[in-house]
């Protein structure tokens, strides 16, 4: 098996055989696939969000995050603000540090806020600023992606988030989200990244207006970058959250209903997952399930489609709720560990570039209160 996933470029009998095989079939490959490469071992991350600003001028039609600036809920924390949240979660070893596209923050903000996280937390791993946050820094600091990672990266930043993908196809992006930075810009933007030694995740955003043929070029985009680099730590699918945005809304008028489009969203997921094991699974061997999008039991359903990592415990976590996500924030350690264990894995804990986490360097970890979980 290992093999027929070895390109989807061409080759007999290789990536068409996937994408067209019957769901039941290529679910039972990718979990064969899934233990013969990871065996019953299932990674995690302690980690937390850290959304900085829900300023954006970009309107993405899929996003209940981001707000146009002027309106209610249009706010931007002071770097000490951001300080204080995080350091309400000191044993964190990952802050994902993403916010919207907000015009007055200028790129000294960006790279003090790494400088002072870096600082006070030395011990946890920055994961900062998604392609379209480096390509809004590129403009207002009139530089390229090459010398803004360099500052980035000297400034603390270890890894940036892969998002902003959504579907690497600009037509679907266009219908989506029609500000966002070209495909081919997030691919440069995320080449830069790597070629400055700092890795990303690789994302999709799916379950909205693509069609399977449009995952397929994703999928060669991502391969191909893969292939050049070999910086791509994770694939993260992102199953589209309907409730709390104007594409949800559209969407669910079409299909007839919110549930049908709910139904749609996880028809896509179960069958998602396993092509991406099977077609990306030799480039890109981490696939990671999302517990804010599918909830636990989806996630822990999806241990079985090919995944091998159950993501980060995210104690604060804004985005998906804004939409209306439905499984809340911040998931413990042992929470996770007994859902991995009860679906019969290993669960393992790990850094935030797939390596083994230090013991004794971070605070120890107190159980929080829902209610001092998260910033909003
Ligand atoms: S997805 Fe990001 S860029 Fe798009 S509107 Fe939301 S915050 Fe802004």
């Amino acid at each position: 098996m290992a093999g027929k996933g070895e390109s989807i470029l061409g080759g007999e009998g290789t990536v068409s055989d996937f994408w067209k095989m019957p769901l039941e079939e290529l679910r039972n490959q990718a979990a064969v696939e899934t233990l013969r490469r990871h065996g019953r071992k299932i990674t995690y991350v302690v980690n937390r969000n850290a959304n900085f600003t829900r300023v954006c001028t970009v309107g993405c039609a899929f996003c209940g995050f981001g707000k146009r600036p002027g309106s209610v809920g249009a706010t931007s924390d002071r770097i000490d603000e951001v300080l204080a949240r995080v350091g309400q979660t000191p044993w964190v070893t990952e802050v994902c540090l993403q916010g919207g596209i907000d015009p007055t923050l200028r790129p000294e903000y960006y790279l003090d806020l790494i400088q002072a996280l870096r600082e006070a937390f030395p011990w946890m791993h920055l994961h900062a600023f998604s392609p379209m946050e480096i390509d809004s820094l590129c403009e207002k600091a009139g530089c390229e992606p090459p010398e803004m990672m360099g500052k980035l990266r000297a400034a603390g930043v270890g890894s940036i988030p892969g998002t902003a993908a959504e579907i690497l196809v600009d037509d679907v992006r266009r219908k989506i989200s029609r500000n966002k930075l070209p495909a081919a810009r997030w691919v440069e933007i995320v080449k830069a990244a790597h070629q400055a030694g700092v890795r990303s995740s690789a994302t999709i955003l799916f379950g909205h207006v693509e069609r399977w043929e449009d995952i397929r070029r994703h999928f060669e985009v991502l391969q191909r970058v893969q292939e050049e680099t070999g910086g791509f730590t994770e694939f993260v699918p992102l199953a589209f959250v309907p409730y709390q945005n104007r594409l949800g809304a559209i969407l669910s008028k079409r299909a007839g209903g919110m549930k049908v489009l709910e139904e749609r969203i996880r028809k896509r997921a179960m069958r998602l997952y396993p092509l991406a094991r099977m077609v990306l699974g030799q480039s890109i061997p981490n696939l990671q399930t999302s517990w804010v999008k599918l909830g636990v039991a989806g996630a822990v359903e999806s241990l079985g489609w090919g995944c091998n990592d159950f993501g980060g415990t995210l104690y604060e976590e804004a985005i998906t709720r804004s939409s209306g996500g439905k499984h809340g924030e911040g998931l413990e350690p042992e929470q996770m560990e007994s859902a991995i264990r009860g679906a019969g894995y290993e669960p393992q804990e790990r850094s935030t570039l797939y390596g083994s986490v230090k013991k004794g360097v971070s605070p120890r970890r107190k159980v929080l209160s829902p209610s001092c979980r998260g910033a909003s």
